[in-house]
């Protein structure tokens, strides 16, 4: 998805703007104006930190005009929750004449990025649209002309409508035109902001930052709990944790983590409880500590990464007695999919080369060689009374340490 030419802005003299498209087929009346809102407000913060830009809310669209880098806030914006796509922009004057000048001037430019030795025939294509209806010249023969004229222009260049290597899109707006090569694909969804905020349960593995990914693309902003199991594995195992919360939140404006000591409760069980249940008494125990710091955070629902059958613990008979124990709702975003689906997902938005980094997940202290994969709820109660249940749930959220990322991370190895 990455930028196939470079554009030599410098011949068009004027900075370019950035357009982020949104989908309006879902939003209608006050719900649009509050997605707009959002969606700007999201991306001034991400942007911010990065140059000057300036987000404007248009039809259907943001612009920013940029004083900063347009290719690194093009990659910023193209990472946002309800963003579709995202094109560099050259506004132009939208009389013909002047207008095929720029895209003359365009080409130009797309020409020499490209090297070409001339020796093979380059295709391309113009797409003309009229926002403002009015203008004198069809979209189809603005479209012929414009094309004409740079078959005229520059030699080794044909047209092909259907698979083109380049395509010229021209805009017609109410005072000028907008001038494209290029709508780089983005999530589409909500704005994060625009939905109810969630608490995921954050482990170190692949599947859980997906989860928290996906619920953000719905609009939910997302706060982290991790648990960790400090002396019985190491503290640089955190650093992955916060890695990726830190990653992520160049989705959200806004990343908290919770890391809370687990330690103490993870020996209980294995004291007073067998080897058999233990995967599910320590899920049990993380669905009591994120019910109170969901709703210390004012989240309305725990997300998990999930997905049924992928290990022992996630048979629906686990699920069920592990999901007993919370209070809140309790989101799945990843059960229905396979291992391949979720590498695929967490390679696109990029958490995979931190998720696969080596670690020891807590999950895997103390247990059995054959963890029980058809609990029972009362047999797990029973084990979980011999248990100070409140006291190391207080000791949990009581021991948290909390941590804040701002919008402001934003890494140069995009990928
Ligand atoms: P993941 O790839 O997210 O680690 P997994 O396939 O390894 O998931 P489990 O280890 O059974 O599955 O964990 C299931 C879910 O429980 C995780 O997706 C995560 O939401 C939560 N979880 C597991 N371990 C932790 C932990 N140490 N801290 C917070 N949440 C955890
Ligand atoms: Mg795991």
């Amino acid at each position: 998805m990455r930028r196939p030419t470079n554009v030599p802005y410098h011949t068009l003299h004027m900075p370019p703007t950035l357009i982020a498209r949104y989908s309006e087929i879902t939003l209608k009346g006050r719900n649009r104006s509050q997605f707009e809102k959002q969606l700007a407000d999201n991306a001034a913060l991400h942007l911010k930190p990065h140059g000057i830009y300036k987000v404007k809310r248009g039809r259907a669209q943001l612009r920013v005009e940029c004083e900063g880098d347009p290719e690194l806030g093009a990659a910023i914006l193209r990472g946002l929750p309800g963003v579709v796509n995202v094109s560099i922009v050259h506004m132009v004057p939208r009389e013909l004449e002047p207008l095929t000048q720029a895209v003359l001037e365009f080409v130009a430019g797309w020409l020499a990025g490209l090297g070409t030795s001339g020796e093979r025939r380059i295709s391309f294509k113009v797409a003309a649209s009229r926002k403002d209806k009015r203008y004198p010249l069809s979209s189809m023969d603005l479209a012929a002309h414009l094309g004409a004229e740079i078959l005229g222009r520059f030699d080794g260049l044909k047209v092909d409508l259907t698979h083109p290597e380049f395509t010229v899109w021209v805009e017609i707006w109410e005072r000028s035109a907008a001038l494209f090569g290029e709508k780089i694909a983005g999530p589409g969804g909500l704005a994060v902001g625009s939905s109810a905020k969630m608490l995921c349960l954050l482990s170190g593995g692949i599947d859980s930052p997906v989860a928290a990914y996906m619920m953000m693309t719905r609009g939910a902003p997302v706060v982290f709990l991790h648990f960790h199991s400090f002396p019985f594995i190491g503290e640089q195992s955190k650093e992955k944790i916060h890695d990726l919360v830190r990653f992520l939140s160049r989705y959200q404006p806004h990343g908290r983590l919770y890391v809370a000591p687990f330690a103490k409760t993870q020996e209980a069980i294995r004291d007073y409880c067998p080897p058999g249940p233990r995967i599910v008494l320590y899920r049990r125990m993380m669905n009591r500590v994120a019910d109170r710091i969901a709703a210390k955070e004012g989240a309305q629902a725990i997300v998990t990464g999930e997905a049924l059958g992928q290990v022992a613990s996630q048979t629906l008979e686990n699920i069920r007695v592990i999901e007993d124990a919370a209070e809140s709702t309790v989101l799945r975003p990843l059960i229905g999919m396979g291992k391949q689906q979720i590498i695929t997902i967490a390679r696109q938005i990029g958490t995979y080369p931190i998720s696969i980094r080596p670690f020891q997940d807590c999950c895997t202290l103390f247990q059995a060689k054959n963890p029980e994969t058809r609990s029972r709820l009362d047999r797990v109660q029973k084990w979980e009374s011999r248990l100070p249940v409140d006291d190391l749930v207080a000791e949990c959220v009581d021991g948290a340490e909390m941590t804040d990322y701002g919008a402001d991370y934003y890494p140069a190895e995009w990928e």
